[in-house]
């Protein structure tokens, strides 16, 4: 059975490449019947940030791709924060020791700066490795009564991953192809410390095989790691998942990849929600604050390294489900284009309807309160094709509410012409007498009389949708007459012309 996971630290809010990673992994184990676990990896404490893990949850939520396993879901796998699970992982780093596969290590990091500094003013760049190894302070340097006297005595120590000399690694990845490795250039990873912490590099590997995944999706930033992770599977004597690195997401430039503070940058959130920094605070804008539909993010999202392959973009997650393909992933990073996503704002948009826009365009404005949801339906069916957000309603609708207080300069300049006043006389006479006051009515009653008398379409029109709309702007101004009703038309009419 198909298992992946989302693996987080909850060291600061999901950026949009982490929901971007969890997306996949959701769309994989989906189209697979498999399950999406959760796994919230804090060994590292120093970098534990307050309120990351409630954000991570809260953001998958708000996006629609909900975990089957992981906190408050319990698959039989857990517990599933690791710093939870740290009794489990000392006994893993003990029988690598006792395979020779790891080892004790007690150098001060006084001294690791040193050696790093000696090389450095050499033009090195120091490796603690096979190379290395002996000159430094561990357990393949020193006596057995050594290790165990500076064990007894409590002194710190880290437990290092000894990497093998001269190999050539053959590793696959689902997205890159084969990759191969000289094992030379490889450092001996901590993989434990003496605070009782497994580093990543361990708790990674001992849970992915401990829960059962059979497929690593994540970042490309991990590709590093992937030599060091098939060394640890086969040193276990575990087999391994397949891997896939998914290509980095770019800035809008192209250039460079897209950074937490970009969002400021190009005006646009990078990630899925609001974020206050508890340390500093400093607030990082979200997508579903900043009026964005989750089911366009993702749609989104979906694009950035994937592609189905067909000239369809506009895909439910339904579709993508069934659309997607790990074989279909790109190697090159994938540009985060802002335009192409407030597109597919716009697009979903369309395809909402309008009495959701309604509500949620009534509850962001204080004077929709007591307007008639119907009336505010209706209204939204009118103005949406030209809108992006929500948020754009008001501007492009308010003078179906209130009638417009001042006018456009430019627009009265262009509308009010000589003889205007006396046209608009005119039409009001036209206007009166209409009992059934619809769109269809106005509009054949007030083009014969344009047509029979040869006025000028223009003449009337501009002054007329000035009167109602305050501007030149608008949807049809029949069908704006006939939402705001006689009384006011006629209203704002006679306003125009004093
Ligand atoms: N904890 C790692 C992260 O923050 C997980 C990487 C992985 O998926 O192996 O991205």
């Amino acid at each position: 059975k198909v298992r992946v996971r989302f693996a987080p630290s909850p060291t600061g809010p999901l950026h949009i490449g982490g929901v971007r990673t969890a997306l996949f992994n959701y769309l994989f184990a989906k189209k697979h019947g498999g399950d999406f676990v959760l796994r919230i990896e804090d060994t590292d404490q120093n970098r534990f940030v307050e309120g990351a893990e409630q954000y991570i949850i809260e953001a998958l939520e708000w996006c629609g791709i909900p975990f089957d396993e992981g906190i408050g879901k319990d698959g039989g796998f857990g517990p599933y924060r690791q710093s939870e699970r740290k009794h489990l992982y000392k006994q893993y780093a003990d029988f690598l020791i006792d395979k020779g596969h790891a080892y004790y290590a007690f150098d001060t990091a006084e001294t690791l700066d040193a050696h790093r500094k000696d090389h450095e003013a050499k033009g090195k760049t120091f490796i603690y490795n096979w190379h290395n190894r002996l000159k430094l302070t561990n357990s393949l340097s020193l006596s057995a009564e050594e290790v165990s006297a500076k064990l007894n005595a409590g002194e710190p120590y880290v437990i290092r991953y000894k990497s093998p000399q001269d190999e050539t690694l053959h590793l696959k990845d689902i997205v890159r192809g084969d990759v191969e490795i000289d094992t030379n250039i490889l450092d001996d990873k901590v993989l434990y410390k003496s605070d009782g912490m497994p580093t990543y590099h361990l708790a990674n590997i001992v849970d992915d095989h401990l829960m059962e995944i059979t497929h690593v999706i994540r970042g490309e930033e991990w590709l590093p790691s992937l030599a060091l992770h098939y060394l640890l599977y086969r040193s276990f004597e575990w087999e391994a998942p397949q891997f896939a690195h998914l290509p980095l997401i770019l800035k809008p430039t192209g250039k460079g990849k897209l950074g937490k503070r970009d969002g400021a940058k190009f005006g646009f959130p990078v990630f899925p929600l609001e974020w206050k920094d508890p340390k500093t605070g400093e607030l990082f804008a979200g997508f579903r604050e900043d009026g964005y539909f989750e089911d366009a993010l993702v749609n989104f999202l979906a694009f950035l390294g994937w592609n189905p392959g067909t000239e369809q973009e506009i895909f439910s997650l339904h579709e993508l489900i069934e659309a997607f393909d790990l074989e279909r992933i790109n190697k090159a990073g994938a540009r985060f284009d802002n335009d192409k996503m407030k597109w597919f704002n716009q697009q979903y948009m369309q395809q909402k309807t309008d009495r959701i826009l309604a509500v949620d365009f009534q509850q962001s404005r204080e004077e929709l309160k007591d307007i008639d949801i119907n009336y505010i339906e209706m209204v939204v069916g009118l103005i949406k094709e030209r809108a992006t957000f929500v948020s754009d309603f008001w501007n492009l609708s308010h003078y179906f509410f209130v009638a417009p207080q001042e006018y456009d300069a430019k627009a009265s300049k262009k509308a009010f012409k000589e003889g205007t006043a006396d046209i608009l006389k005119q039409l009001l006479d036209i206007i009166k007498p209409i009992g059934d006051f619809t769109a269809t009515n106005l509009q054949t009653d007030i083009k014969a009389w344009i047509t029979n008398n040869e006025i000028g379409f223009g003449k009337v029109m501009q002054p007329l949708r000035l009167s109602l709309v305050g501007a030149l702007q608008g949807p049809d101004v029949f069908e704006i007459m006939f939402m705001i009703g006689k009384q006011e038309t006629i209203k704002r009419i006679q306003k125009v012309m004093e």
